[in-house]
């Protein structure tokens, strides 16, 4: 069973507990964007065997949304963060170079820029500063 422990209010969560929410780290694209950009944001998700960033919203508990980084496959958790995150923190991704050190980000693909604090760029804290909570 898929046990997440949310970032809020701490709790780890069994699946049942909680609501999938879909890929995260999503470019939202509106009015003005190119037609492929918004066909991409409507429709377009990655669905990888293997690491993956997911929205979860924990249901039956605090209720806010956070988000995730789990293996699919395996249900191996690297851990879970605000869900005001523009980009996963540091220690989930070292925790997932550790595990799986051939892992390529996709970071282009999703913000169509590149995540800073991913590969040897040092990164500031992805987590804004007005989210207190530890
Ligand atoms: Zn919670």
């Amino acid at each position: 069973m898929l046990i997440l422990t949310c970032p809020y209010c701490g709790v780890a969560a069994e699946e049942t507990e909680l609501h999938p929410g879909g890929e995260a780290h999503l470019t939202r694209h509106g009015p003005g964007s190119t037609d492929a950009d918004f066909e991409w944001y409507l429709f377009a998700r990655r669905n990888p065997k293997g690491v993956h960033f997911e929205r979860w919203r924990h249901l039956y508990g605090c209720g806010k949304w956070f988000l995730a980084a789990r293996d699919t496959v395996t249900l191996q958790v690297f851990g879970t963060y605000p869900a005001q995150s523009k980009y996963p923190p540091r220690e989930i991704i070292a925790a997932i170079r550790a595990d799986r050190p051939d892992w390529v980000p996709h970071w282009d693909e999703i913000t169509g820029d590149s995540a800073p604090g991913v590969g040897n760029d040092p990164a500031p804290n992805p987590t804004p500063a007005r989210d207190s909570f530890a």
